[in-house]
């Protein structure tokens, strides 16, 4: 069995910070970022099959089905860059995802080395993700309060005018929230049963939360 350093799920509510400390750790590490809300996204925003078929979900707050994130991710965990090892973020989603991941996994012939539980209050995140503007043309992702652009709601990389994702707008953000709860939250227990998952005090600012993930990827070596 191939045995890599790096093979990580990044599990947490929406908002928690996943995206922003895997960038920063994907940095460090040279690892590829898996995130399948960003590939979900990219697919609706040029219109292929796959994005027309999962919109109109995804703008509700739903789950998209298990079918189609199967087949996404072990296509994307087929790539050679995933050799050097990987984050997944946002996948799984569920217990059925997490079944499913461990069958690529094995089938690849990977391992997995840790699950990175970003743990935050509900009252945060809702916080967190109400403030969150991103780009809607290179995905950089922003917040008006943590995380500002240098010219007020423009990218910094490209200048385009940040927009709100969505599903972040109030009413959806307490049903997504609502689906975390039920259908994610008991993936905790599930790595849990099997001594995989590490819990990170997620409240702190960004440099401190990236500081914690940095030190405890440093003693998994
Ligand atoms: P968040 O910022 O809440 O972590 P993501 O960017 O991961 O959001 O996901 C946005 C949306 O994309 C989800 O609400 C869901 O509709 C869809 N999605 C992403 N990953 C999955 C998955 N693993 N299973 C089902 N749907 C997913
Ligand atoms: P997720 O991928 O888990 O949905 P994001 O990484 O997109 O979360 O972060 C959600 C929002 O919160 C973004 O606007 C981001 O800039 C901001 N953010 C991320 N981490 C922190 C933090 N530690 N403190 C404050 N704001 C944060």
């Amino acid at each position: 069995m191939r045995m890599n350093k790096y093979n990580l799920i990044f599990l947490g509510p929406p908002g928690a910070g996943k995206g922003t400390v895997a960038k920063d750790v994907v940095e460090r590490l040279g690892v590829p970022h898996i995130s399948t809300g960003d590939m979900l996204r990219d697919a609706v925003s040029t219109g292929t099959d796959l994005g027309n078929k999962v919109k109109s979900v995804m703008e509700s707050g739903q789950l998209v089905s298990d079918e189609l994130l199967f087949d996404l991710v072990k296509d994307r965990l087929s790539k050679r860059d995933c050799e050097k090892g990987f984050i997944l973020d946002g996948y799984p989603r569920n217990v059925n995802q997490a079944k499913a991941l461990d069958q690529i996994m094995d089938e690849l012939n990977l391992e997995l080395t840790s699950v990175i539980f970003l743990d935050v209050s509900e009252e945060e995140v809702v916080k967190r993700i109400s403030n969150r503007r991103v780009c809607p043309k290179c995905s950089r992702v922003y917040n008006l309060i943590s995380l500002q652009p240098k010219k007020d709601t423009l990218c910094d990389d490209d200048d385009t005018p940040l927009i709100q994702r969505e599903d972040d707008k109030p009413e959806t953000v307490r049903k997504r929230y609502q689906i975390y709860s039920e259908k994610t939250a008991p993936l905790v227990e599930y790595y849990r049963n099997r001594n995989q998952i590490i819990t990170i005090d997620a409240s702190g600012t960004v440099d401190k939360v990236d500081e914690i993930v940095f030190n405890t990827l440093e003693e998994l070596r």
